[in-house]
């Protein structure tokens, strides 16, 4: 008799407010295979996808089903959900890279005083760490967020193979590059372990239609991981149709191309009207801050105009890839040829390992990285410096040893 697993993996929070407790609920039936962990609220003023776990783990139970493996619900900002903010003090979707999360671990507890999100992370991070170190395959990391303006719902992920799978199994666009334009987002570092990690944007914050979406992709992803059988989610076209119905006619595949950083004394205003995957020109004025009209760099779509007051991302832009360009890369990245792109000329070893540092301004060098599975990282002394994401076939890294005594030491 398939039943839920027996206790939530951390206690809930003393304050006893459902809502603040960091586990939704887990669900096994007892039978081995793989682990898909899945986030809701990792900023605050985003309910939709906790809602959405909640009623998929209830309905897992309900059924019964034989599904094979486990699938864990985890509030991400559970005192930004309490209070209804996107964060507190700083974006909990930020900052996770080694260092930084070694630095956070080692500070005085009472810093999270002044930085509640130091305690969703360390708590976070509790509860994955024996997760990531008994991972003898890659878990499955499936983040659902929701969006200030209006639009279709999309996915995210770093270009691995590996992300590939489950991303094309949801019938919505899948944006690449977002974690480069985006310094040190979660499911970056758990893909840069060599575990799965897709992000889905499943619609405006209110609009009743993203919680659905967002269940929608939960039942893809279950089915795409390997957790359940088609045949045994009876319900599983309606889902996958809703999602292909709210997405009909947008490209399958899109890039970031630019990122509008914000600072607060900006006084930034996105002008009116613009929703997700609306064309824009280039030199379009699609908002306004301190100093004049804020025009756009290039032409392309718009991605998450910024309606609300917080956070440091105005806008995006993204243009549509052509689904052969990935097939190459595919093929390429089978084949083991990325390695084969430290040979091309003018490329120059950088310091770090994996590490390739290109003379700016060649045209095209962006795209022949990515092509190969790089990713973007800045520019620095007019060359453009390029890092290896984990290759699909290196095996599984854990958490550096430091932040697993860290997390012992202070958990
Ligand atoms: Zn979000």
């Amino acid at each position: 008799m398939p039943q839920r697993s027996s206790s939530p993996i951390i206690s809930p929070d003393p304050a006893a407010d459902p809502r603040a407790a960091r586990s939704i609920g887990s669900y096994d039936a007892g039978r081995p295979g793989p682990l898909v962990v899945i986030f809701g609220g990792i900023h605050g003023n985003e309910p939709a996808g906790v809602a959405a776990i909640a009623a998929v783990l209830a309905a897992l139970q309900e059924r019964g089903l034989p599904l094979r493996g486990r699938v864990l619900g985890l509030r991400g900002n559970c005192a930004g959900l309490v209070k209804g903010v996107r964060y507190q003090a700083r974006d909990l979707n930020r900052s996770w890279q080694a260092p930084a999360i070694v630095a956070m671990l080692a500070r005085d507890r009472a810093s999270e005083r002044s930085c509640p999100e130091d305690r969703e992370e360390r708590e976070l991070l509790s509860a994955l760490a024996p997760l990531l170190a008994k991972a003898r395959a890659p878990i499955t990391f499936l983040d659902l967020h929701s969006m200030s303006g209006d639009g279709a719902p999309f996915s995210c992920m770093a270009d691995v193979l590996r992300n590939r799978k489950i991303a094309f199994a949801l019938p919505v666009p899948v944006v690449l590059g977002l974690e480069e334009v985006i310094d040190g987002s979660m499911l970056g570092f758990f893909s840069d372990l060599g575990h799965v990690g897709v992000a889905v944007e499943g619609g405006q914050h209110d609009d009743p239609r993203t919680q659905a979406n967002h269940e929608a992709a939960i039942w893809l992803t279950l089915v795409a991981a390997g957790c359940l059988r088609r045949e045994q989610v009876g319900d599983l076209a309606l889902h996958h149709g809703r999602l292909a119905a709210a997405t009909a006619g947008l490209p399958r595949v899109l890039e970031i191309r630019h990122r509008h950083v914000v600072k607060e004394s900006d006084d930034f205003v996105m002008r009116p009207g613009y929703a997700n995957f609306q064309p824009v020109r280039a030199g379009e004025a699609v908002a306004d801050d301190q100093g004049g009209p804020v025009m756009t760099p290039e032409g392309g779509v718009m991605m998450l105009p910024r309606y609300q007051g917080q956070g440091e991302d105005g806008y995006f832009l993204a243009r549509a890839v052509s689904p052969v360009w990935l097939a190459i890369s595919a093929g390429l990245r089978r084949a083991r040829a990325d390695r084969l792109v430290r040979l091309l000329p003018g490329v120059a070893r950088g310091a770090a390992d994996g590490e390739l540092l290109v003379a700016a301004g060649r045209p095209r060098a962006i795209d022949v990285f990515h092509l190969f599975g790089y990713r973007h990282e800045r520019a620095r002394e007019g060359r453009l410096v390029f890092s290896r994401r984990r290759p699909d076939s290196a095996p599984l890294a854990d958490l550096p040893a430091e932040i697993h005594a860290l997390l012992a030491e202070h958990g």
